[in-house]
């Protein structure tokens, strides 16, 4: 018998939705991914934590196609997607919003979704013609997932920065995706938006069965939601478990969560 032929532990453990094996990515000298393995089953929504410059942001640009990984290899539901550019993973379903807001300003919120809409259906060509005439059932169920539906003729960028990031969120679901990648959804936004933002979005992730991975620096926001923590620093994954275990583990304190309950109380004491 060969060896591909039985592999009843492999039967035994379900195929990840994402699987990141060893994966590397230097900029120049500097290391910014080393050896990363992740994980993540059907129906995680996994925070993703460290310090600044820990590479979170890395792992995130490597896995939605933007950066090319060095070493190490990238499956999604068992297909390898390793070094495939952001269209094709879009298509596979991966969808992802940005550290930094990005909606189209000068357009409403509803002209956005139906642009995303339109993009993914291939329709890319006078995209802007096309979008003002169609998919504005879509785009509307889109926005009224999202809370935005009372807003949709507003101009993206007249919103509240917490608007337009439930927009982006929009933006992102436009694409079906099957796997979110949110890279601190909730920056900019007071302590009690960000709570309520990052709800919304685990929410949706139960309602239509998304699985969801994000970096985020608030932990309170992070307890409030994640089914595992993920420690990035310096490039390596320094710990990983259930958030208890995280928030138990003692290296993890030294590197990282040790100076957070303060800073979080400063900012509740300001807000
Ligand atoms: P995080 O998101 O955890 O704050 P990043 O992934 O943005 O961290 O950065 C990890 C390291 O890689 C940092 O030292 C950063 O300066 C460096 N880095 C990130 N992107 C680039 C790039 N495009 N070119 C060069 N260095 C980069
Ligand atoms: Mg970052």
């Amino acid at each position: 018998m060969s060896v591909t032929e039985s592999r009843p532990d492999d039967a035994a453990v379900p195929e990840p939705l994402l699987r990141i094996e060893a994966l590397g990515k230097r900029f120049g000298g500097l290391v910014a991914l080393d050896n990363v393995t992740i994980r993540l089953q059907p129906g995680e929504f996994r925070a993703v934590i460290g310090p600044n410059g820990a590479g979170k942001s890395t792992l995130f640009n490597t896995l939605t196609g933007l950066h090319r990984p060095d070493l190490g290899r990238v499956f999604l539901s068992g297909t390898e997607v390793t070094g495939r550019t952001p269209h094709a993973l879009a298509r596979l379903g991966v969808g992802r919003t940005f550290q930094i807001t990005s909606v189209f300003s000068a357009l409403t919120s509803l002209e956005n979704v139906q642009i995303a809409l339109l993009a993914h259906s291939g329709r890319s060509w006078n995209v802007l013609a096309w979008a003002r005439s169609m998919q504005v059932t879509q785009a509307r169920a889109l926005l009224d997932l999202v809370g935005l539906r009372d807003r949709e003729s507003q101009l993206a960028g007249t919103l509240a920065h917490g608007d337009q990031k439930r927009l982006e969120l929009a933006i992102a679901l436009a694409t079906e995706p099957k796997l979110l990648l949110l890279d601190e959804p909730t920056a900019g936004m007071a302590a009690r938006e960000r709570l309520e933002s990052i709800a919304l979005v685990h929410r949706i992730a139960r309602e239509i069965g998304l699985t969801v991975i994000f970096t985020e620096h608030d932990m309170a926001v992070v307890f409030a939601v994640a089914s595992a923590i993920t420690v990035l620093h310096q490039g390596r994954v320094l710990a990983e478990g259930l958030p208890e275990e995280v928030r138990a583990n003692p290296v993890v304190h030294d590197v990282y969560l040790g100076e957070t309950p303060s800073d979080y109380a400063a900012e509740q004491e300001r807000a």
